[in-house]
């Protein structure tokens, strides 16, 4: 069980087991406390926190003893490290009478029975030593318990009913159910989008060749001509190869541009309002309907929607 507790930090000083046996060089003349992380003035030898020191400096730049010279600071010597860290103290929790040394006071803090606690549930405002509370806890009137049958954790007095919260469970299941399919479904849309249009792209880099390896010429479109894959006559004729007097409709050579360019390399124009009767020459569906827009290659008689431009370019 987390438990919420209160840690005060009150002055070491005054939880030192014996103040006489402490050498009284080893308290700072700024915070009046034992140095921590102590710093040595190079002239008087005095010590003093690191804190303390250095926001001192800040204010001017002579040793708060008055030494002459600017002052210098360097690490105090191990042995004073030592004696620091040799001092025996009383742990600050009252009730508790543990005593250690200085540099165990952190790691008994975490596991003192007396540090100030809050009953660990929500509702109980009781505070004691931890020790208290772990007893307290045993009866609070605000303790819950988790159900054997639903696992429903409940106030103790608490009535509930099994079938109700195991339906609103599994109701709970299934929505986090849908919405992981709906995830999956989606991202594998947006993959398969991906490999078409790296696919496209591959299509466009490899220059269009006939069967025979000859790479294709790119033509103003000519209707009527026999497709040499497909073997119809009723697509546009874009490519054709000279040597083998063959051609290819436009399903199955699909126009290859680059950036904003025709395959011939014209460059597109933006085309506001393409005439009657245009049709993509990607995707073949019509673009002269109200609102289309286009790109278009007057030279090649050349048309993208805007769409498929965005698309593939
Ligand atoms: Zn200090
Ligand atoms: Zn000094
Ligand atoms: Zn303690
Ligand atoms: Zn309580
Ligand atoms: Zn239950
Ligand atoms: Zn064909
Ligand atoms: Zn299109
Ligand atoms: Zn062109």
């Amino acid at each position: 069980m987390d438990y919420q507790t209160i840690t005060q930090f009150p002055s070491i000083r005054a939880l030192i087991v014996d103040p006489t046996s402490i050498n009284q060089n080893l308290f700072c003349l700024i915070c009046q406390e034992l140095v921590v992380d102590p710093k040595e003035c190079s002239q008087c030898q005095n010590l003093f926190c690191s804190e303390c020191i250095t926001s001192w400096l800040q204010r001017g730049k002579t040793c708060p003893y008055n030494c002459s010279n600017q002052m210098q600071l360097k690490n105090p010597h191990r042995i004073v490290r030592e004696a620091i860290s040799q001092i025996q103290i009383r742990c600050q929790n009252q009730g508790c009478d543990e005593k250690m040394l200085l540099q165990n006071l952190d790691s008994h803090l975490l596991q003192c029975q007396y540090v100030i606690t809050k009953c660990p549930f929500i509702d109980c405002n009781f505070m004691n030593h931890l020790k208290q509370i772990k007893i307290h806890q045993q009866t609070c009137q605000h303790r819950t318990e988790t159900c054997m049958k639903c696992e429903t954790v409940h106030g103790i007095n608490q009535q509930h009913d099994c079938v109700e919260r195991l339906c609103n469970k599994l109701k709970q299941q299934e929505q986090n159910f849908l919405a992981y399919q709906q995830k999956t479904d989606q991202a594998i849309k947006d993959l398969t989008t991906r490999i078409i249009q790296l696919e496209n792209l591959q299509k466009r880099l490899n220059k269009p060749k006939c069967y025979k390896g000859h790479e294709l010429l790119w033509i103003y479109p000519k209707k009527g001509i026999q497709c040499e894959s497909c073997k119809q006559t009723d697509d546009n004729v874009r490519y054709i190869c000279e040597p083998c007097q063959i051609g290819y409709c436009q399903k199955c050579k699909i126009p290859e541009f680059k950036g904003d360019y025709c395959p011939a390399n014209h460059q597109m124009q933006f085309n506001q309002k393409p005439s009657k009767g245009l049709k993509c020459d990607f995707c073949r569906t019509n673009i002269y309907n109200k609102g289309d827009t286009a790109y278009s290659d007057r030279q090649c008689n050349f048309d993208i929607c805007n769409t498929c431009f965005l698309k593939f370019r």
